[in-house]
């Protein structure tokens, strides 16, 4: 007898779960996504202990009649497509018929669902993917389904859900992306049954993009006129000159109405940025890309997050396109922009830079220039050179020359000349002393005097409660603090790092959350973990830095670098200090 046999039903959809499934928030994901395809006008969703214990979502859409209530659960019954043709030319957000078959067969499942011409609708229970009843039911038209316990019959799955909170982030997360994308339905969000997001329906984008994230966001954002190209119309809201963070959550790109993370999107916005975008950095943006459906092969990926485009070129000139048309119509925002936005390596430091909240949203561009001024020579020759009277106060003879646009300090030292970038100086320094503390405790943190609220969305809010002790160790205290009216949540921020409180608060957050949130799940504070976290918050806090005044302060801060342990690079691996040697000066004035 042969070896191989043809697996049971149930049992093949646990297999097709355990690429469809991969956390409760996919379940939230596909059980939105069906009441989207059937036309709902208001889905409600809710979820209790990060979704492991219960999730339902429940709508006014199409319904379904018994006959198909009970198909739905078969696998690769599906209403959507019925031949092969009809993979090349997908409008709905599923297709496969496999997600509700998958998510019935490893949870407690009940769906109830009921057409609106009806006079009784169905219940169906199902447990680990077995129909365990079926029923009339007296809902109101539309489908409820929920899922509880989920991976009851799959221990190892379950053993790999993480925490609570943050699986709750991840369900708000994919919550506020399908929201975003359809703000002509009304949302609501109910979290361990409370109350946590409401979303009137509008016909104004710049309504649920404010209602999700708040007003500040939208102000760092500007409407593209809509544009077609090639087969390709792009709307949205894209970010103002200048305006960057450094991770892509917020950077939702939609092709036909589903998010997809792909280079052939992102890359183009990202280059319209070049010139005043520091590297690392993404402008944010809400942009829609709506194409005939045979122009993208949505089949690619298990969980439909990645497509393969038939002209990846067209979207990629039209993505440029539609970007620098944003910006033609925008200049940055009076007083606000760099806050955020700014270049964060290279924005002046000068004294009002730091000491008002509202930068001057001029800076320069210093990629270049930091460039063609780096005549060094290796750290190490440096080092050779300054090391041996440098550490040692008694013989250390560098004269205090001047600044250099307020960035540079220049010094001269044994006939050479040294130039040290003051910003990545401090950042070295305190990386250094960031690791010590961190091994000890947490960072040190300032008291606001009084706390400031900020707004915020709610999957950042749930994002910093799951990493509030990485917070807390970076010297951030802060807390969410009620719901806006509509949707958008608040921070309230108690201390914050007390080697950055010269930035603006919000810059702060925003940088931390968003900074510490690309190191993929956060780090644990071991060795690795605290060195990334040290790194992270003396980028930050450098850039608070203000200019030394004077020449002591200016030799001082020499002095300490050249005693760090490593003073030649910040932990980025970006030069702190530059020598031009004599001889180097000599062949440069030489005929
Ligand atoms: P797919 O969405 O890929 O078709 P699913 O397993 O998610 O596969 O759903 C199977 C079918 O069940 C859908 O094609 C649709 O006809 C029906 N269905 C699922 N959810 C709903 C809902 N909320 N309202 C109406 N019909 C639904
Ligand atoms: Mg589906």
């Amino acid at each position: 007898m042969g070896r191989i046999h043809v697996l049971p039903d149930i049992l093949a959809s646990q297999v097709a779960a355990g690429e469809v499934v991969e956390r409760p928030a996919s379940v939230v994901k596909e059980l939105m996504e069906n009441s989207i395809d059937a036309g709902a006008r208001r889905i409600v969703v809710e979820f209790q202990k990060g979704g492991s214990c219960l999730i339902r979502v429940t709508d006014d859409g199409s319904g379904m009649d018994r006959t198909d209530a009970l198909l739905c659960l078969e696998r690769h019954a599906t209403s959507k497509i019925r031949e092969s043709m009809d993979l090349a030319a997908i409008s709905t957000l599923g297709f496969r018929g496999e997600a509700l078959p998958s998510i019935a067969s490893v949870s407690r499942f009940r769906l109830s669902s009921r057409r609106r011409e009806d006079e009784a609708g169905t219940l169906i229970v199902v447990s680990g993917g077995k129909i365990l009843d079926v029923e009339d039911s007296g809902d109101a038209p539309g489908t409820r389904i929920e899922v509880a316990d989920l991976f009851f019959n799959v221990p190892a799955r379950r053993k790999f859900l993480r925490g609570e909170l943050t699986e709750s982030a991840h369900i708000l997360q994919q919550f506020e992306t399908l929201a975003i994308a359809h703000p002509e339905i009304s949302f609501t969000c109910r979290r361990d049954e409370t109350e946590v997001l409401r979303l009137a329906a509008t016909d104004d984008l710049a309504v649920r993009i404010r209602d999700l994230h708040g007003e500040e966001f939208l102000k760092r954002l500007v409407a593209l006129a809509p544009l077609e190209s090639q087969g390709v119309r792009v709307s949205g809201w894209m970010a103002r000159p200048g305006e960057g963070r450094s991770d892509r959550s917020h950077q939702m790109l939609f092709v036909n109405g589903r998010m997809i993370r792909s280079p052939i999107l992102s890359q183009p916005l990202r280059e319209a940025c070049d010139g005043t975008l520091a590297k690392g950095l993404h402008p944010p943006a809400v942009l829609f890309f709506e194409m005939d459906p045979s122009a993208v092969d949505c089949n690619v990926h298990p969980a439909k997050r990645e497509v393969r485009f038939r002209d990846p070129g067209i979207i990629r000139s039209v993505a440029l396109q539609a970007a620098r048309s944003a910006w033609e119509r925008s200049a940055p925002l009076e007083g606000f922009s760099p806050r955020v936005g700014a270049d964060p390596l290279f924005p002046p430091i000068s004294p009002q830079s730091w000491k008002s909240s509202a930068h001057s949203t001029q800076y320069e561009l210093d990629g270049q220039m930091h460039d063609s001024g780096r005549v060094a020579e290796t750290p190490e020759s440096i080092s050779n050179s300054i090391s041996a009277s440098g550490r040692d106060d008694s013989t250390f003879l560098a004269r205090y020359l001047g600044t250099l646009s307020g960035r540079y300090l220049l010094f001269e030292e044994k006939e050479s000349l040294l130039m040290l970038e003051i910003r990545a100086a401090r950042e070295r320094l305190l990386y250094e002393r960031f690791l010590v503390r961190l091994s000890q405790g947490e960072l040190e943190s300032q008291h606001l005097l009084l706390p400031e609220i900020l707004e915020m969305s709610s999957a950042d809010l749930a994002w910093i409660e799951a990493h509030r002790s990485l917070l807390q160790a970076a010297g951030l205290f802060a807390e969410p603090f009620g719901q806006g009216a509509h949707g958008v949540g608040s921070l309230k921020v108690d201390a914050v790092p007390a080697d950055a409180a010269t930035l603006p608060v919000m810059e702060i957050v925003v940088r931390l959350v968003d900074e510490l949130r690309t190191l993929a799940e956060a780090p644990a504070l071991d060795r690795q973990g605290r060195e990334a976290l040290a790194s992270t918050v003396s980028r930050i806090a450098a850039a608070g830095a203000s200019l030394p005044d004077g020449p002591e302060a200016a030799l001082m801060l020499l002095r300490q670098l050249l005693a760090a342990e490593l003073p030649y690079v910040t932990p980025k691996g970006r030069p702190t200090l530059v020598q031009i040697a004599p001889g180097e000066l000599q062949r440069r004035f030489s005929a």
